[in-house]
């Protein structure tokens, strides 16, 4: 790794007036990346706002020269930082004083020990839940999003955008507002209103396209290519090798919290599948730098049935075939084309996980069952990943004794007509000590 610069001599001394290191001053500084490489051919190319290998048009992402050889120093240092995702930036590609700058710095949040869910579903080996529902925006987005903002800043692009199933829209919205970048978003109509207003009230543009989320998708890439989208950086798309590694702090989250173990087993709602497959990046990393002890972990993925092409593929031997018309409450799910799909049924298929979904009934049922046994209240995705566990389990599929990670990624307070039909005042009484005790509560 490059030696760092440490402001330890003179005041005057600014590290880019020092001898530049390896990789020489011009570069973006963002930590220890130091190349996009090809996940297909393995060609590397210079840290750029790039997404698509030249040689293959295979998927570029993040290689690093990561802090090896003194796992019990790495420890001791992520401990003492800040409580949130940027403990971990020696692992990411942000520079060494991201926590400084303007940024909404989401993550470290709870893992639920849900003793309670696991009395209920007969789990032994421990169950958790890994609640994302309390980041800045409420949902996990913030993590990718705010080093999609670092890469923005480091390569001088001025908008910073998406193509979002909701809960990105509100997450760029918010990371661009705090930072000071113009941004403007594209969502499909119809989302929920809680994800649009979200999207809307942090004053940047957002713009609703008539069509799926696939639609708007490939709206984006077109205008990428537009001079009309000079200067800007979309999170998902040309900034996505680095938007994607910020899931990679779940993974490292869920670790520590368990202190510095592996889990057994992890359920992760799938959508793109970049969220899973930066989960098992992270894991990979943590054994490789010998920050846990390497044993067996499963990962298993969580589809609503209203729009699951990774769970079908998966239970036919299939390949992905994209779904034209999604139809499900878990619209932050909603991607018909996932980008990441075959690489999600990979990892399930090398750790002996599988692929799994369910339908909007037994979504908003597992919502209900989270809220009354943890106190947790989660979107319809984090209904989408408990209702799977669920079938996994009485399935076989999932071990019950062995020690289970539940991922919820959103805040129930953004999907709220899935469950308002279900969730009432149990009376409607007159403000009387008669009237209540009439209606049979006391
Ligand atoms: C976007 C999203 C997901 C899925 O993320 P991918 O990385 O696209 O698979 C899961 N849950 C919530 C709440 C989301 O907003
Ligand atoms: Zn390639």
């Amino acid at each position: 790794m490059a030696v760092q610069t440490v402001a330890s001599t003179s005041p005057t001394d600014s590290p880019a007036d020092s001898p530049a290191g390896s990789s020489g001053s011009a570069e973006p500084s963002l930590g220890a990346a130091v190349a996009l490489s090809c996940r297909e051919c393995g060609t590397r190319t210079a840290l750029g706002p790039h997404f698509v290998c030249l040689e293959c048009f295979g998927p570029l992402e993040v290689a690093y020269e990561l802090p090896a050889g003194d796992p019990a120093g790495l420890r001791e240092r992520i401990e003492a930082g800040p409580a949130s995702m940027w403990r971990y930036a020696p692992l990411l590609p942000v520079p060494a004083d991201v926590a400084a700058k303007p940024n909404l710095n989401p993550g470290f949040t709870p893992l639920v020990q849900a003793d309670r869910l696991a009395a209920e579903l007969g789990v032994t080996g421990g169950l958790y839940v890994k609640d994302d529902s309390g980041n800045p925006t409420h949902s996990f987005k913030d993590r990718p999003v705010a080093i999609a903002l670092e890469a923005a800043r480091a390569f001088g692009l001025t908008t910073l955008s998406c193509s979002s199933t909701g809960n990105l829209a509100g997450a760029v919205g918010a990371a661009a507002s705090r930072a000071g970048l113009r941004s403007c978003v594209f969502i499909p109509d119809g989302l929920e209103q809680s994800k649009v207003v979200m999207a809307a009230v942090y004053g940047g543009d957002l713009v609703a396209i008539d069509g799926t989320y696939d639609d708007v998708n490939r709206f984006c890439s077109e205008l990428i290519g537009d001079p009309l989208g000079e200067g800007w950086g979309f999170t998902n798309v040309n900034l996505r090798p680095f938007y994607a590694e910020g899931s990679k702090t779940l993974a490292y989250e869920i670790c520590e919290q368990l202190g510095w173990r592996l889990p057994d087993q992890i359920v992760i709602p799938v959508a793109s599948g970049c969220q899973l497959v930066k989960i098992d990046k992270g894991l990979r990393e943590l054994i490789a730098l010998g920050l846990v002890e390497e044993k067996p972990y499963r990962i298993f993925a969580a589809q609503a049935e209203g729009c699951a092409p990774v769970s079908r593929a998966f239970k036919d031997g299939s390949d992905v075939r994209p779904v034209k018309q999604p139809d499900t409450i878990a619209k932050s799910l909603a991607i018909g084309d996932p980008a990441d799909g075959p690489y999600v049924i990979d990892i399930c298929k090398r750790t002996g996980g599988a692929v799994d979904d369910v339908d909007d009934a037994q979504i908003v049922d597992s919502i209900r069952l989270l809220a009354r046994t943890e106190g947790v209240f989660a979107e319809t995705a984090g209904g989408v990943t408990l209702g799977v566990t669920r079938k996994l389990i009485a399935s076989g599929a999932l071990d019950p004794a062995l020690s289970t990670v539940v991922l919820n990624t959103g805040d129930g307070l953004k999907t709220l007509d899935a469950v308002a039909p279900t969730a009432r005042p149990s009376a409607v009484i007159a403000p009387s000590l008669a009237a209540f005790r009439d209606a049979g509560l006391a």
